[in-house]
């Protein structure tokens, strides 16, 4: 068994040293994270200028490699060249706060681990409800245990899984619950400030807080002190307004 695992907090985040810690035994693990936080970038390559690779000798004793770019290049350097096989499965993670509802589309961390997937190997994002990194260790514990469980299950690949885990000491024992993504409401508007060169500068604003966070989605989940799974599929089509759409542009029905 190989797995790969990666963030988007960057090589020297907790949760990223909690979890590969927690996955010692499974097999041969792979680190391979961004050099600095790069919360936030979701699927972006880098193809503007070269990345490197160089290796660091983390605390936990396992070897990491740090690339200069994204979560996802992380991921796609090592599928197209950087590793000698394949991995069998490509975890993320533990990320740095919640990646609920619409965080999913801006997340690194849900992206690092969708770019194993699009390689078509099974693929796991883990992120801790709450920032800060109180009971890491529990939530890498509590990762563990669904990875183990999902290898058990012997599901084919490939698949994508969104596990978001409460920040508690018992986090291992909490139930788990297959979700839906929530929605959130629009983010907070941008914060404008003055630069040295009194020009404007802007900050984009803190995400905005659950709106569709009714049962069987992941907020109501993880505020009722259960692991949210979510499992997630990359197609974007709006499959059910492709009819509306083709007579309301007048073409022919299909
Ligand atoms: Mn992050």
């Amino acid at each position: 068994m190989r797995i790969l695992i990666a963030n988007d907090d960057g090589y020297l985040a907790p949760g990223l040293a909690a979890l590969v810690k927690a996955c010692e035994g499974l097999g041969d693990i792979d680190v391979v994270a961004p050099e600095q936080n790069a919360s936030g970038t979701s699927n972006a390559l880098t193809l503007t200028r070269p990345l490197s690779v160089f290796e660091v000798k983390a605390d936990h004793g396992c070897r990491v490699r740090v690339v200069t770019g994204t979560p996802s290049d992380c991921v796609h350097v090592a599928l197209t060249g950087l590793l000698p096989q394949k991995p069998d499965l490509v975890l993320s993670g533990i990320n740095n706060g919640a990646n609920m509802g619409d965080d999913t589309l801006y997340s690194g961390t849900v992206a690092a681990a969708m770019e194993g997937y699009l390689f078509g190997i099974p693929a796991i994002a883990f992120s801790q409800v709450v920032k800060g990194w109180s009971q890491i260790d529990a939530a890498a514990a509590a990762a563990r245990r669904v990875v183990d469980h999902v290898l058990a299950s012997r599901r084919a690949g490939p698949w994508l899984l969104n596990v978001n885990i409460p920040n508690r000491a018992d986090a291992t024992e909490l139930p788990w619950e297959i979700t839906r993504l929530g929605r959130r409401h629009a983010s907070a508007p941008v914060i404008q400030q003055t630069n040295p060169r009194g020009e404007p500068i802007y900050w984009i604003g803190p995400a905005g807080d659950a709106r569709e966070a009714g049962e069987g989605t992941d907020f109501h989940a993880t505020t009722n002190g259960r692991i949210s799974i979510t499992p997630l599929q990359v197609d974007l089509t709006d499959h059910a307004r492709c009819g509306d759409w083709r007579s309301a542009l007048g073409m022919a029905a299909q």
